[in-house]
């Protein structure tokens, strides 16, 4: 049988094309972009046609690019950064009695959440996570109900609350364009203006959005968006933070001040040459095979649903990624269930991938309301390239074996393969 890798979601090969264009850039064209000397001119040159590049395909521009080490370094910049920078602005205007806050939504990554959580413990902010709905969207109404709560916004040139008297104010807003575990994508273009209304800029997190789904970053009129290049075909540790200059930022990391003085230390270059191919490629990809990956994605949802009837989908079954399924299994161990499909040669994920062994609930689904115990029994299959019938039916027979195994009936073919699965877990 075909062993099937769909945890794309995790992370990607590096395309072949990817390695190539990287090469010259490792081996010949290897200077400092910051050397004044022909050859750092060269690499110069290289690493401005990636800003470029990658900022066409977002609906950006390229000063708006800076390259970080992939997706959680970006979100701590655009929520550390830009948080920091606030207070100290407002502090400045108003005074001590500004009381910050961050929102962010309750189904945020860890790179997002931890961030926020960092700015509570060391500044004080207080975190305050907007609800979402059964198939993760974000509760606009609750964002525009805390948002109203800023006494002050910086739209205002007045703190609207009585003089020394505290007055909550919101440093950003921070929601994700698609949801790694559910696969549930977000207007995030409605959010934008809802921010903007209060003053409020937006970070999203595009990290498991892009290449896969347009963005249009300066038309959603977003302020920061994150990305990483492995969930994209390129090596691990590439990313980039895109933010515009109206936002204050304060830097991470002190140095040199490449990156518009955001992200110093010196430029990889084959790292932002790849980082513009991969993302061209996969753009180039996403309107031939779109709509396959589409097809493939409902046919393994319907088939998946048909084998095994206590499944459910989790996620909104339309407005969702292509080339994302994931569903819960009442009754089952997500944990169990996942290191069998593996031994019969079907690589997912029960949930994030930086969730698994630490044997929780997927935070995702328990903020859509789920019992911790189903939510405990969550898995997701992630594929960038379309499933033919022949693997999906695979896939579909593979998932029941393993559901009737788990659960002890006698259709298993072989039986040793649920002890692997539960001394895996012991
Ligand atoms: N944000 C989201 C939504 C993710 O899914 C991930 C990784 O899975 C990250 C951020 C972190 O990205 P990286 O692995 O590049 O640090």
């Amino acid at each position: 049988m075909e062993h099937l890798y769909l945890d794309a979601a995790s992370t990607e090969p590096v395309g072949g094309n990817v390695i190539s264009v990287m090469m010259p850039f490792l081996t010949e064209a290897y200077a400092n972009p910051m050397s004044v000397h022909s050859a750092g001119k060269t690499a110069a040159r290289a690493l401005e046609a990636a800003r470029g590049s990658i900022a066409a395909d977002l609906g950006a521009r390229p000063d708006d690019v800076i390259f970080t080490s992939g997706g959680t370094e970006a979100d701590n910049l655009a929520i550390k950064g830009i948080a920091m920078a606030r207070i100290r602005l407002l502090r400045e205007s108003y005074g001590e009695q500004v009381r910050p806050r961050i929102i962010v939504s309750s189904i945020e990554h860890p790179a997002v959440l931890e961030s926020a959580r960092w700015m509570e413990r060391w500044f004080g902010c207080e975190v305050v996570e907007i609800p979402v709905d059964h198939q993760a969207h974000i509760d606009l109404d609750a964002l525009r109900a805390e948002l109203a709560q800023s006494d002050l916004d910086s739209s205002s040139d007045s703190v609207s609350g009585t003089s020394g008297k505290p007055c909550n104010c919101t440093l950003l807003v921070s929601t994700m364009l698609a949801n790694n575990e559910v696969g549930t994508v977000e207007p995030v273009n409605e959010i934008a203006r809802i921010a903007h209304e209060h003053g409020v800029p937006l970070h999203v997190d595009a990290v498991q959005a892009a290449g896969l789904i347009p963005i249009r970053m300066r038309e959603w009129d977003v302020d920061a968006l994150s990305l990483s290049g492995h969930k994209f075909g390129t090596p691990k540790g590439l990313g980039a933070l895109l933010l515009r200059s109206r936002v204050p930022v304060e830097p991470l990391m002190s140095g040199g001040g490449q990156e518009r003085s955001l992200r110093s230390g010196t430029q990889n270059v084959a790292g932002a040459v790849a980082l513009a191919v991969a993302l061209r490629d996969s753009n180039t990809r996403m309107h031939e095979i779109g709509r396959a990956l589409v097809a493939s994605r409902d046919r393994l949802i319907d088939a998946v649903l048909r084998v095994e009837p206590r499944a459910q989908l989790t996620g909104d079954s339309q407005r969702r990624l292509p080339g994302h399924a994931s569903f819960v299994f009442p009754g089952l161990s997500g944990e169990a269930l996942l290191v069998d499909l593996d031994a019969r040669g079907i690589a997912c994920s029960s949930g994030s991938a930086c969730a698994v062994g630490r044997h929780e609930a997927p935070g995702t689904l328990l903020a859509m309301g789920y019992d911790p115990a189903v939510a405990k029994s969550a898995i997701r299959m992630t594929f960038r390239e379309p499933l033919t019938l022949e693997q999906i039916n695979q896939i579909a027979s593979v998932v029941e074996e393993s559901c009737n195994s788990l659960r002890g009936a006698s259709t298993v073919s072989d039986p040793s393969i649920n002890v692997q699965a539960q001394q895996a877990l012991a």
